[in-house]
């Protein structure tokens, strides 16, 4: 039986950073399933479709083949066959992906292939509803945050060191809309699952951040063989 770590939070806590640290100590296949929903709103967007509209996006998921493959323990995502990793990654494409997951239908559309994932590898799934929706029975659940400041300061930090030029103020207020379209849509909102652990780390450098979730899933791992035996 594969293992299965939800790992959910808000944009910018570092989930997927320390996530992937995580799973190469133990092993496990990291999977970022923010980056399917990435994947869509980019494909709508190279077809000049609003992604705020329903009805030009669902359309658009019959042309779309999505897949994740995991090349040196390292996820790169793929649509129709082009490795787009790199260019789901801009600010368009993060309020785009914010856009198009608040729609049932692309919910639906890339839930098989989640679940498919987890269920035949070893897995710690970072997204905003694997404890509550797509793994709900993970063996465990980490509510995964840090405060909005902190949040905006990193990703702030990581764009700067890319090159890009932008203000703290505006990845500050894009962090917050993204906060608020994440967490009040009315299918598979961001909320922290009833049995998940809270792992708050606005305090915590990233080595630290790593070592707690290790040890949490360690601690997961040894429960869970001894409930075997
Ligand atoms: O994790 P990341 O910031 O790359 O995700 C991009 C967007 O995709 C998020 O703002 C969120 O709206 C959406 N998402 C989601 N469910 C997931 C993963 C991501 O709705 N499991």
């Amino acid at each position: 039986m594969p293992i299965n770590i939800a790992m959910d939070g808000p944009a910018g806590a570092g989930k997927s950073t320390v996530a992937k640290a995580a799973a190469k100590t133990l092993g496990f296949i990291y999977v970022d399933t923010g980056a399917l929903y990435r994947s869509v709103a980019y494909y709508a967007v190279s077809k000049g479709a609003d992604c705020k509209n329903a009805d030009e996006v669902v359309p658009l998921l019959a042309e779309i083949t999505p897949e994740l493959k995991f090349i040196d323990g390292a996820q790169r995502v793929f649509l129709n066959g082009e490795d787009v990793s790199d260019k789901i990654r801009t600010p368009e494409i993060s309020m785009g992906a914010s856009a198009v997951s608040a729609m049932p239908k692309v919910r639906e559309f890339l839930f098989d292939l989640q679940r498919k994932i987890a269920a035949e590898n070893n897995v710690i799934m970072d997204g905003r509803d694997i404890g509550t929706v797509v793994l709900p029975n993970a063996d465990l659940k980490i509510f995964f945050t840090a405060s909005p400041e902190e949040r905006a300061r990193r990703r702030h930090n990581e764009l700067t060191e890319k090159g890009e030029c932008i203000t703290f103020a505006s990845v500050l207020a894009e962090v917050n809309e993204r906060d608020h379209n994440d967490s009040h849509r009315d299918i598979a909102p961001l909320k922290q699952a009833d049995d998940a652990i809270l792992c708050d780390n606005t305090e915590l450098n990233f080595d630290q951040s790593v070592e707690k979730v290790v040890s949490m899933i360690r601690e997961t791992i040894s429960r869970k063989e001894q409930q075997m035996r």
